[in-house]
C-alpha cells in the first residue's frame, strides 16, 4: 500500500481527524540512516508527526519538527511539505536505550529537553531564517504524547495523538508505521470531548492495524467505533529530499575564494553527503575550478 494521509471530520461536530500510514516512508529513513530499533521509534514517529502536522497546510508551506534533547539520540529533525514529502534524520543513529516491559523504549533514546515546531510560508524557504512558532518542554520522550502537548499547549486545541513504528528487531526492518492525531476545535462540547477520548482510549494501536492492512481511514473508523466520517483531503506521501548536486555546488560557490583554491591544489576532489537523505554528491577538480570567480572573467 501507498503511504497516504487524509484530513477528515465527522459531520456535525467540531473535529479535525488526521491519519496516515507511512511505512514505507519511515522504513526507507531508517535504512539510510542505519538506525537502531529504537532510534528508528523515536524517527519513525516524528517523521509521520511532521507528515501529520504538515497536512493541515497550503501549498508551499512547510513544518519542521524538532527535538532538541539530552538522550542517547541526541536529536531528532523531521521536515514535511504540503506536496507530502517528508524528510528527517537523527544525530545518533546508533542509540539505544534498555526496552521496558518488553517494548522499544523511545523515551529513553530521547531523554529530556524542548521540542520545537516551524510552519514556515514558501517565501521564507531558502532564506535562511528558522521561523519557530512553537516551542513546549519534552513531557514524555514517547514522541506522540509529545505532538499531543505541544498542539494542546502551544496552538491551544485538545489533541489526541497516536504515533507508531513496528519494527522486526531480528532483521532490523519497519514492518509498519503511521497514526493519527484527533483534535477538538473550539466549539466541542464536553459530551462529545468525553465520549472520543474514551474511544480512543479503547482502540487498538496504530501499527497492530496497519500491519492487519488498515488505510487511514479505516483506522479512524476502529479508532472512532464507525462513527461516520468524511474525507475533506487526501495525499500520497515519500520520503523525498530537497538536496541536489546543483545546491551543494551554490553552497561550495559562497565559501572565501581561499578555501576553494586549496580543494583545487588539494587535487583529489570532494564527496559531499547530504545528512538528511546520506545521498553523496561528487565534487570534481574541474567543478571546483568553475567555481572560482576570476576564472570566468576576461
Ligand atoms: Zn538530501
Amino acid at each position: 500500500m501507498t503511504d497516504r494521509v487524509i484530513y477528515a471530520t465527522i459531520p456535525g461536530l467540531d473535529v479535525r481527524l488526521l491519519s496516515s500510514v507511512t511505512t514505507d516512508l519511515v522504513a526507507e529513513a531508517c535504512a539510510r540512516h542505519h538506525t537502531t530499533p529504537a532510534a528508528s521509534a523515536a524517527l519513525g514517529r516524528t517523521l509521520t508527526g511532521t507528515g501529520l502536522l504538515a497536512m493541515t497546510q497550503k501549498e508551499h508551506e512547510r513544518t519542521t519538527v524538532q527535538f532538541v534533547c539530552d538522550g542517547p539520540i541526541g536529536g531528532i529533525v523531521a521536515v514535511a511539505d504540503a506536496r507530502g514529502d517528508v524528510r528527517g534524520y537523527v544525530r545518533n543513529p546508533t542509540a539505544n536505550a534498555e526496552p521496558v516491559l518488553g517494548k522499544l523504549n523511545v523515551a529513553g533514546v530521547v531523554g529530556r529537553g524542548t521540542m520545537h515546531v516551524g510552519r514556515e510560508l514558501g517565501a521564507e524557504i531558502g532564506q535562511g531564517r528558522e521561523p519557530y512558532n512553537g516551542i513546549v518542554e519534552i513531557t514524555s520522550g514517547e514522541i506522540g504524547l509529545d505532538f499531543a502537548y505541544y498542539l494542546t499547549v502551544s496552538e491551544q486545541i485538545p489533541s489526541g495523538v497516536s504515533l507508531g513504528v513496528f519494527v522486526h528487531i531480528a532483521t532490523n526492518r519497519v514492518l509498519a508505521a503511521g497514526g493519527f492525531i484527533i483534535q477538538l476545535m473550539p466549539g466541542t462540547s464536553r459530551d462529545v470531548e468525553e465520549d472520543l477520548t474514551a474511544r480512543v482510549a479503547a482502540a487498538p494501536h496504530a501499527t497492530e492495524m496497519i500491519l492487519q492492512g488498515a488505510s487511514p481511514l479505516e483506522m479512524l473508523e476502529t479508532a472512532l467505533g464507525h462513527l461516520e466520517i468524511e474525507v475533506l483531503d487526501e495525499r500520497d506521501l515519500q520520503f523525498a529530499c530537497n538536496c541536489s548536486r546543483e545546491r551543494f555546488l551554490d553552497k561550495l560557490a559562497s565559501l572565501p575564494r581561499a578555501d576553494l583554491e586549496e580543494m583545487v591544489a588539494d587535487g583529489t576532489g570532494e564527496v559531499l553527503t547530504c545528512h538528511v537523505c546520506t545521498q553523496s554528491y561528487t565534487v570534481t577538480i574541474d567543478d571546483l575550478r568553475a567555481l572560482l570567480p576570476d576564472e570566468r572573467v576576461h
